[in-house]
């Protein structure tokens, strides 16, 4: 980011004790203080809903213009070549890292065995029939050209929208190579207004997380308010089987993985402590992009002409942590209507998990819908009245607390790819990870 000169000197202000602390300590302050209210207070406190949803909504309201003006200014200063190249490792890093996350989450769920002394048979009028059919390939690759820009924009469709900022932004670079005086200005204007949104975003995101900590203790006061003791409870083997999976995933894999390419990982992980925390929080992985974007390049160094592009496609189809819960979840369910997973139906849930998790857009909850699709494939329908749907209502109650712990992860996976990413088209400027 630019130099800027610092503000006058003002008076003591009496929000200084606020403003003037460690940002990061007074999020997990609201964390911590918003488990234990919610915990406390139960249901009771769903009033502070409101405070929780303003965070959220402040968050969204900049994502759309963050990536566009971002991938603009990204694609505009990288030749295309390299793009493909950057492109086509990315997709690679997100394949691999959600096939192993299945594979964790399965074997999670093979040691711990959640679900075991439950005995469902058949239960009446559980949950409405919620059959999902995945689009097909070719609708998928069409559905990355936008009909209309405007209403992708609109729609919040991040892939349509990040093919066409990459077109504008290869128009840009072309343009500003261009012979003819006039065509070069023009393209020089317009790219440094998108470099100069990409600026002023970064700087409203900074002012939206100096509210964080008061978002982050609503949020979680309601979630634990009404899920916590479930989650605890008899349901306790399954948060506990996903969240030891959550933790495996990324001290081995993403840890794994950076150390093996020479990166820091203890830097790593510090530098990413703020969106790791929204990501929990807001249970979006597409929330959590502006705080993502600006950890990618205010503290990690990745450039921007490849977080720009990284990051939104991994909000939106890296779902590591989704993929870890689907493998539970699957066991669980099994065992739960005692039929425990075969070894052949466990090796579908893996390829499966990894489509639908590819599927799951990066909002709360959507992995609970996308985990009815490896349901079905692995013969388990889940349909009213039947033993499925009694075993899968339950889990639904408690996907808020599973939801937050795999939202972490899967933006953690999209910094990871990002990272290395970056490393290995030597984008990254390593200067500052000490
Ligand atoms: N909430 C997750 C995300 O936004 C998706 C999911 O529900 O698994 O990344």
């Amino acid at each position: 980011m630019s130099e800027q000169k610092p503000p006058a000197p003002r008076k003591k202000g009496k929000m200084d004790w606020y403003f003037k602390s460690n940002l990061l300590v007074r999020i997990f302050l609201g964390l911590i203080l918003g488990a234990v209210i919610g915990l406390i207070f139960g249901d009771a406190i769903s009033w502070l809903q409101p405070f929780g949803d303003l965070f959220i909504r402040l968050l969204t309201m900049i994502v759309m213009p963050i990536i566009i003006a971002t991938l603009v200014v990204g694609a505009a200063s990288i030749s295309p070549a390299t793009l493909g190249k950057v492109g086509i490792k990315i997709v690679l890093f997100y394949l691999l890292t959600s096939a192993f996350a299945v594979f964790i989450g399965l074997l999670s769920g093979n040691i711990f065995r959640p679900g075991r002394g439950l005995d469902f048979q058949a239960a009446e009028g559980i949950t409405d029939s919620i059959t999902r059919e995945a689009p097909s390939f070719v609708d998928t690759l069409l559905n990355l050209v936008p009909r209309n820009v405007v209403g992708a924009v609109a729609d919040g469709n991040v892939l349509p929208v990040i093919f066409f900022a990459i077109l504008f932004g290869i128009g840009i670079s072309y343009l500003k190579a261009s012979k003819e005086k006039r065509v070069k200005d023009a393209a020089d204007v317009i790219f440094k207004f998108f470099d100069a949104t990409a600026e002023v975003m970064y700087l409203i995101v900074g002012g939206i997380m100096q509210y964080a900590p008061i978002g982050v203790f609503a949020l979680i006061a309601v979630v634990f308010g009404d899920q916590g003791a479930e989650a605890a409870g008899p349901l306790g083997v399954v948060t506990f089987a996903a969240y030891l999976g959550y933790i495996v995933h990324i001290v081995v894999i993403y840890g794994g993985l950076l150390t093996l390419n020479k990166l820091k990982a203890g830097y790593f992980f510090k530098s990413v402590r703020a969106p790791m925390v929204t990501a929990f929080v807001t249970r979006s992985s597409g929330g959590t992009l502006p705080i993502s974007m600006k950890a990618a390049e205010e503290n990690l160094g990745v450039h921007k002409n490849v977080y720009s592009f990284t990051l939104p496609l991994g909000a939106t189809i890296n779902m590591d942590g989704t993929a870890i819960y689907q493998g539970v979840c699957a066991i669980f369910i099994g065992i739960a209507i005692g039929a425990p997973l075969t070894i052949v139906q466990q090796l579908t849930v893996i390829l499966t998990a990894v489509l639908a998790s590819i599927g799951t857009a990066g909002v709360p909850g959507a992995g609970a819908i996308m985990l009815l699709m490896v349901l079905n494939s692995v013969g388990m329908p889940v349909e009213p009245g039947t033993a499925v749907a009694a075993a899968y209502a339950m889990i639904l109650g408690i996907d808020a607390i599973l939801d937050m712990g795999r939202t972490c992860v899967n933006v953690t996976g999209d910094l990871t790819g990002s990272t290395l990413v970056a490393k290995s088209e030597k984008e990254l400027d390593t200067a500052r990870w000490g």
